[in-house]
């Protein structure tokens, strides 16, 4: 078995693994990134927030991004009956960016690691971590490749950012449940033939069926389009038919979706996830820390798991390079407590979105523009400006906005 040595190892190349390869090669460490797919593949998480940009532009991601033609997305649009809610992001409170991306992630992920090897990033693609043993921070990982072949890897610390994976959780009982009930969606990218007929056609749509059950519709630049139910899993059980006869039934169902994909060309058999909301005991131990979706993956309303796996990351990958330079680090403090209170802020927006809150607060018309201004910025991902109070206070805010509008 050929054994090999390295100061850090990430486990997973998505935009946490690749953020976090990006930095520790502007800090000249030497690393290895470990990925069990070979890209470009299938992830879900289409439509960035505006504060990811800073992630990806320290990783040293934006000029390659920046040529790829993906759709600009510089707001959202919440949509319920014929109450329209429009965000922009040039009225957010916080300064900072006022557009990012909305695009297939299998062409995001690819363009992030092309950008890694021609860097001279070693990242190996169908490797995947089966088990890892730590001695103290010091760690030896057992990697196979896709021929069957067993690689171990020693370094002195990892990375892991292997989202969905959630390989350390997953090997030393870290996870805990969501407290948020599960939830499903059935998803498909589809032609948009008739999306100009619509308001701000190219902008993400979130129309809303009822308190409990959502539609995403994300438009890409190439004229396709991903659509996703989302609702609890009882929402879908009296659906019998093929995939494609079931995205059928549910676009006939919501005069917003009928309207726009009625008949149009599906390009894939629509795909069913579920059960995505979980979260682990610590985000960091001795030898290790994770980031990304291994943290914490609240819900899909607000578009904010890329942020966080980017903001994550990127925090997480110049800790790591202090620590391989031996300088210390307070891992609680610089990074627990920063993440968890960012996760904090989304978490308060997500359940007041599912307990009918946050809906009264967008489709009323008492809403002062200052406050969209703030409430704006969260849904822009700037959910570490304390200068806004409602991220500052963002429970009783929300809370009591709620009760003021009602
Ligand atoms: C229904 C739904 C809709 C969503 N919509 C959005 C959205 O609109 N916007 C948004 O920002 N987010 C969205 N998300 C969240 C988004 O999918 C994730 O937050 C994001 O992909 C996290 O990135 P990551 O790099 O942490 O993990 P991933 O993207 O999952 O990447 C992890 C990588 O690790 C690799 N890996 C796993 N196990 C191993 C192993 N054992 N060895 C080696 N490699 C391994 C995987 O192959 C994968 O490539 C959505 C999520 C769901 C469920």
């Amino acid at each position: 078995m050929k054994t090999e040595e390295t100061d850090v190892l990430i486990i997973g190349a998505g935009p946490a693994g690749s953020v976090a390869a990006g930095i520790l090669n502007n800090h000249k460490i030497s690393t290895i990134v470990v990925e069990k797919e070979r890209f470009p593949r299938f992830v879900i998480g289409e439509s960035l927030l505006p504060r990811c940009m800073d992630a990806l532009e320290e990783a040293g991601f934006l000029d390659d991004l920046e040529k790829q033609g993906f759709q600009t997305k510089n707001g959202a649009l919440f949509i319920r009956g014929e109450n329209i809610c429009d965000f922009s992001f040039d009225t957010q409170f916080t300064k900072g960016w006022n557009h990012t991306w909305q695009m297939q992630r299998a062409r995001f992920d690819k363009c992030l690691t092309d950008n890694l090897e021609n860097r001279g990033v070693d990242l190996r693609f169908e490797h995947t971590v089966k088990s890892i043993e730590f001695d103290g921070s010091d760690s030896t990982t057992l990697v196979t490749d896709k021929e069957g072949n067993e690689i171990t890897i020693k370094a002195k610390f990892i990375i892991d950012a292997s989202g969905y994976g959630r390989v350390i959780p997953r090997l030393f009982g870290l996870d805990r449940p969501s407290h948020l009930p599960p939830r499903k969606t059935i998803l498909v990218h589809l032609k948009d033939p008739y999306r100009q007929k619509f308001q701000q056609p190219d902008r993400i749509h979130a129309v809303v069926q009822s308190k409990d059950t959502w539609i995403w519709i994300i438009p890409f630049s190439d004229g396709t389009t991903s659509v996703g139910f989302v609702s609890s899993p009882e929402y879908f059980e009296g659906l019998n038919g093929s995939p494609e006869e079931n995205m059928r039934t549910l676009i006939s169902r919501e005069k917003e979706t009928r309207e726009r994909f009625d008949g149009v060309d599906f390009l894939f058999e629509p795909r069913t996830l579920g059960g995505w909301s979980m979260s682990t005991d610590k985000f960091y131990g001795e030898g290790f820390v994770l980031t990304g979706n291994v943290t914490e993956f609240l819900d899909p309303i607000f578009s904010s798991g890329v942020t966080l796996a980017a903001v994550s990351s990127g925090i997480a990958a110049n800790l790591v390079a202090k620590k391989i330079r031996g300088e210390k680090v307070d891992w609680e403090e610089e990074y627990m407590m920063p993440m968890e209170d960012g996760v904090d802020v989304f978490r308060t927006y997500v359940m007041a979105w599912y307990d009918g809150s946050l809906q009264k607060i967008f489709f009323s018309s008492h809403i002062e523009e200052t406050i969209k201004a703030q409430i704006c910025s969260v849904l822009a991902g700037y959910v570490w400006d304390y200068s806004n109070p409602y991220v500052r206070k963002h429970k009783e805010r929300v809370a009591k906005l709620a009760q003021m509008v009602e």
